[in-house]
This record gives structure tokens, C-alpha cells and sequence, in this order.
């Protein structure tokens, strides 16, 4: 049997107690996922696969129910002024569901709110809560409505984003799981539901890392779908094999992760 080098040794020291402390990497298990629920909320058609598309693909394989809820029409996402709007909505709602289709996800829905004008409205936190009471999740990812800039991609996040963040963090809580909230729900037979994890999409601070290095060429193959989008060219690929800038060796999604108390 081989000895470690000195060298060697110390790099096993360094990555087994070091790595923890600066963030957590996923050790879900078949059974951990078997039958557990996730529901996904993005703003735009694509937002999904290309922030956490390799992390659905991965709980889908390992038995996860993924849920899709994309809250804007995607009526902006074409430079071509002439296209006619409802036209790119359907487009882009076909293509949404092909790339869902390709990781996994069971079943989807659209709420069609204009894109570029989202605005978390008491009505636009009642369709959150009636999808959340409908689908039960015990997981919900969405944005880090925090996460207003990055400043080493020279990126600003959309204002549609942080917003579809914050209106689903308020849906998940405290308004899901409280029976004073929408009691009209209550009376229609959907009664609360409390969710137990949340994932926010972060590519700046995050405690939590999915190694999603198996699962990147059906992610690449998702964002294929998005053609209105060219999702597929060199530039989007390059981005999404180096999302999370701190993991260096590994493609990854990168979150912060809260699991939510009683
Ligand atoms: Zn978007």
C-alpha cells in the first residue's frame, strides 16, 4: 500500500478541513430526494435552466417531483421590435417546455405577467400561495432578492428577478403556511402549507454548492431549447460551466440555502 507524500497529505488536510468551513457542498442520496418536492420559481422563460438547470436535472434523476412556476410572459427577450408580442410568448413558452421537459421537471405553470413590469403585488403573493398550497414543496428555489449586482461579471440582475425573489420568499413565508392569510383559499379546500428549505440563487454569496458537473451537458442541452435566446452560443456556455467564480475545479450552482424553522 502506497504512502501520501508529504505533499499529497496536505493537500487531503486542506481539502477535508478547509472546504467545509467556507461552504457547504451537496451530499443529497437517492433516498434523500426519493419522492421530495421542489418547486422552482423564475421570472423569465430560460431563468431556470441557466442558473439552476443542472441542479433540477440532478434532483430529478434522483427521484425528486420538480415543479416549474415561470411568473412573466417573456415578452421583452427579442431585439426584433416587429415581432408580434403574443407570438414570442408562445415561442418562448414552447421552448420553456421543452427545456423543462429535458431536465425532468413534472409539470409547469405560467402566470404571464408582463416582463419588465413584475411588481410584488398582494395579488401577485396570493398566486404564489395558491401554486405553493397546490403543489406542496418541501424545497423552493428561486432568486436571492438581494443579489442586486455583480461586480465581477459587470452584471446588474434584472429588476424582474429580485423581484420574483422577494414575492416568493413572502409567499413561502409567512403567507403559505398561515391560516389568517387568503381564508378564501382555506374555504376553496387549499389548506397551508409550510415549506422547510429554501434556495436562493447567489452567484456572489452562498453557503451552499451543487456539484453539478454530471448533469452540465443536459443543462447545456436545455438551454438549447431556448432558441429566441441563442442560449446555446459560446458565451452562455462559457458562463454556465464557471457560474459560481469561487469553485474553481468543478461546474457547480452555488445558492444560499435556509432551512426554515417549524
Ligand atoms: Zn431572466
Amino acid at each position: 500500500m502506497k504512502t501520501r507524500s508529504h505533499k499529497s497529505r496536505l493537500i487531503f488536510i486542506i481539502y477535508f478541513f478547509y472546504l467545509p468551513l467556507s461552504h457547504v457542498y451537496a451530499t443529497f442520496t437517492l433516498m434523500e430526494m426519493q419522492g421530495k418536492v421542489i418547486l422552482a420559481v423564475g421570472a423569465h422563460p430560460d431563468d431556470l435552466e441557466f442558473f439552476v438547470g443542472g441542479t433540477i436535472a440532478k434532483y430529478s434523476a434522483l427521484g425528486a417531483k420538480v415543479y416549474y412556476l415561470i411568473l412573466t410572459d417573456g415578452s421583452k427577450g427579442s431585439e426584433d421590435h416587429l415581432l408580434d408580442k403574443d407570438e414570442l410568448v408562445q415561442i418562448r413558452q414552447d421552448e420553456q417546455r421543452k427545456a423543462a421537459e429535458i431536465l425532468g421537471v413534472m409539470d409547469m405553470f405560467f402566470f404571464a405577467e408582463i416582463d419588465g413590469e413584475l411588481e410584488n403585488t398582494l395579488l401577485l403573493r396570493k398566486k404564489i400561495v395558491e401554486i405553493i398550497r397546490t403543489v406542496k414543496p418541501d424545497t423552493v428555489v428561486t432568486f436571492d432578492p438581494s443579489y442586486l449586482y455583480d461586480v465581477a461579471r459587470g452584471m446588474v440582475n434584472h429588476p424582474d428577478h429580485r423581484t420574483t425573489g422577494q414575492a416568493t420568499i413572502d409567499a413561502v413565508f409567512p403567507f403559505s403556511r398561515n391560516k389568517r392569510t387568503f381564508p378564501e383559499l382555506l374555504e376553496q379546500g387549499q389548506d397551508v402549507h409550510s415549506v422547510t428549505e429554501l434556495l436562493l440563487v447567489n452567484l456572489n454569496q452562498y453557503n451552499f454548492v451543487e456539484d453539478i458537473t454530471p448533469y452540465l451537458d443536459q443543462k447545456i442541452k436545455a438551454l438549447g431549447s431556448h432558441i429566441s435566446q441563442k442560449d446555446d452560443s459560446e458565451d452562455v456556455i462559457r458562463l454556465v460551466k464557471n457560474l459560481c467564480l469561487k469553485e474553481k475545479k468543478k461546474s457547480s450552482e452555488c445558492f444560499v440555502k435556509i432551512t426554515l424553522a417549524p
